[in-house]
């Protein structure tokens, strides 16, 4: 369907406000099947970012549609105060797709679902009689929303400094930047190095102050940074050893981006508290959770009723939300989703190998069926790549019908990650011509 698209973008720029990007002629998208969407002139583009890193069904699931909307018409709204069958249903999937006992907090968003993380970690100490420990730590780099507890765990200035002061007693961390590393470090030793500092962190705050350490089992948003899984394992250990709860974000590397059900699930760990969001829903409706460790849920329980926790989220767990999150599990099960995350993740990796070789491509990581390719000036000196050229690149791959991310750090100069987050569900056609579209782009840009 074509529209008369004069109209319709000039009302838009009068009358919506756009989220994070500056302002200007936006594309109105109309459609979308499979990995593809269709604006309002009638381009198609392959949406190498599933949205906004989220649509890992991929689009047109009709399936999902009718789930939600059989469950508008039999029960369509009541609060988590009291309960309902959707949400139970969720609630238990997730316990198996997390492999362990976790109560689940349903909210909508991933920055809500982080701040019922924060909240309830805080309380939990406090209940245990370490009322001090109210301090989280985090990474540079790393961003988890932009509420203002979110938004002070996130670690990039770009999106912080014009809404300061943000929630206090957030600290930050060296992100496991491998490709950054200092000389003579191997990945394993300087990935040991990041953790060991976190630890050290931990006591020069004062052990009995710091509530939790929050992380994703990548960071994503912040240029694909992939850890060894030395780091995250010994992060694992040093929560333990210090009494700090171990929360994992599994907003974006959660449901089968990873190539496993669950980021954490790349390697040896437990999380304490995990969040999650995106592709929970894959998109189609807005819906969150923060999973907590059943031991830590039973503290909660033992106390006295003013005591419980005082969080409540209007739209939370919404039923057609719950209903239709179940059948995008089932989906992912039944077409095997996290597998084929791997798979075509590898196949794209492989086939962008050769990028290596060009002049402004310093680093490509991978973490399941999501890549980051860093572009620098000149590789000895990886300094990073210019705005304009960056934005070249992005330009240059839309021109040929692929639309990739870009992220980093504007205000800390990196900004110059190139990032690939297509739906899992992906043909084999699709990632090929990723990898076409890329590298062309590429030759381009010289
Ligand atoms: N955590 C991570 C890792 C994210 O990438 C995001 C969003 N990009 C959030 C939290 C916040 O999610 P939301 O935008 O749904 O609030």
């Amino acid at each position: 369907m074509t529209l008369k698209t004069g109209d319709v973008k000039a009302k838009d720029r009068r009358y919506v406000w756009h989220h994070l990007t500056p302002y200007g002629e936006k594309m109105v998208v109309t459609e979308a099947e499979g990995c593809w969407v269709t604006d309002s002139e009638g381009n198609r583009y392959l949406d190498g970012m599933a949205g906004l890193w989220c649509v890992n069904v991929g689009y047109g699931r009709k399936e999902m549609a009718e789930a939600a909307y059989e469950q508008l018409k039999t029960m369509p709204y009541y609060p988590l105060t009291q309960s309902h069958l959707p949400a139970i249903r969720l609630a238990e999937k997730l316990n198996e797709w997390l492999g362990g006992e976790y109560a689940v907090f349903f909210s909508n968003s991933g920055s809500e679902a982080n701040e019922a993380a924060f909240k309830i970690a805080r309380q939990y100490h406090r209940q245990n009689g370490e009322s001090d420990r109210y301090k989280f730590i985090s990474r540079y780099r790393a961003y988890h929303g932009n509420s203002m507890g979110s938004l002070a765990a996130t670690g990039q200035a770009q999106r912080k400094y014009r809404y300061e002061p943000l929630g206090p007693g957030f600290i930050h961390v060296r992100p496991p930047d491998s490709y950054r590393r200092p000389e003579g470090r191997s990945v394993e030793e300087f990935n040991r190095d990041c953790a060991l500092a976190i630890e050290e962190t931990i006591l020069w705050e004062g052990r009995e102050t710091v509530a939790g350490v929050i992380m994703e089992p990548a960071i994503s948003g912040g240029g694909v940074i992939v850890p060894h899984p030395v780091y995250m394992e010994e992060v694992q250990r040093i929560c333990r050893e210090h009494g700090v709860l171990f929360i994992v974000d599994e907003v974006i590397c959660g449901f089968g981006r990873s190539g496993q059900k669950f980021g954490h699930h790349n390697f040896n760990l437990r999380p304490d508290i995990v969040t999650m969001a995106k592709g929970l829903t894959s998109g189609y409706l807005p819906l969150s959770a923060t999973a907590v460790r059943q031991e830590i849920y039973d503290r909660f329980k033992e106390q006295k009723e003013y005591q419980h926790f005082r969080h409540v989220n209007t739209f939370g767990g919404n039923p057609a939300a719950c209903a239709l999150a179940l059948k995008n599990l089932e989906i992912m099960e039944r077409e095997r989703l996290p597998e084929q995350a791997e798979r075509s993740g590898s196949r794209l990796e492989e086939d962008l190998l050769p990028l290596m070789e060009h002049p402004r491509v310093g680093d490509l990581r991978r973490f399941g069926f999501m890549l980051g390719i860093e572009l620098v000036e000149e590789k000895a000196g990886k300094k990073p790549l210019a705005p304009d050229r960056v934005a070249r690149v992005l330009a240059g791959c839309k021109s040929r019908g692929l639309l990739i991310g870009k992220n980093g750090d504007t205000v800390a100069g990196f900004n110059n990650v190139l990032t690939l987050s297509p739906p899992l569900s992906a043909t084999d056609e699709d990632v090929e011509f990723i990898g076409n579209t890329l590298k062309q782009t590429m030759e381009a840009l010289e």
